[in-house]
């Protein structure tokens, strides 16, 4: 049976953010289990490690507010600064 992701956590970027190489690289720098993903330039979500999230809010202090989503799927609440 595969692995299930995303059971917990989902993590979404938006749009205005998926193309820029700076954030791409910052996200990826201070995820510390690894769910961003500098693919050349622009941000990719890890899938398989989305569940790994400790809820560090890291990612929401690297990027402008609002463009990166942290759902907790277990409450139904979403994470913030
Ligand atoms: S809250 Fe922390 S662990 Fe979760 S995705 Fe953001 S940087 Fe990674």
């Amino acid at each position: 049976m595969p692995a299930q992701n995303k059971v917990f956590i989902d993590v979404e970027v938006d749009d205005s953010i998926r193309d820029d190489a700076a954030i791409a690289a910052k996200l990826e720098e201070v995820c510390p289990v690894d769910i961003y993903k500098n693919a050349g330039g622009h941000v990719q979500v890890v899938d398989e490690n989305v569940d790994e999230c400790v809820l560090c809010k890291l990612c929401l202090e690297a990027a402008p507010t609002g463009t990166v989503h942290v759902r907790k799927l277990y409450d139904g609440t979403e994470l913030s600064l």
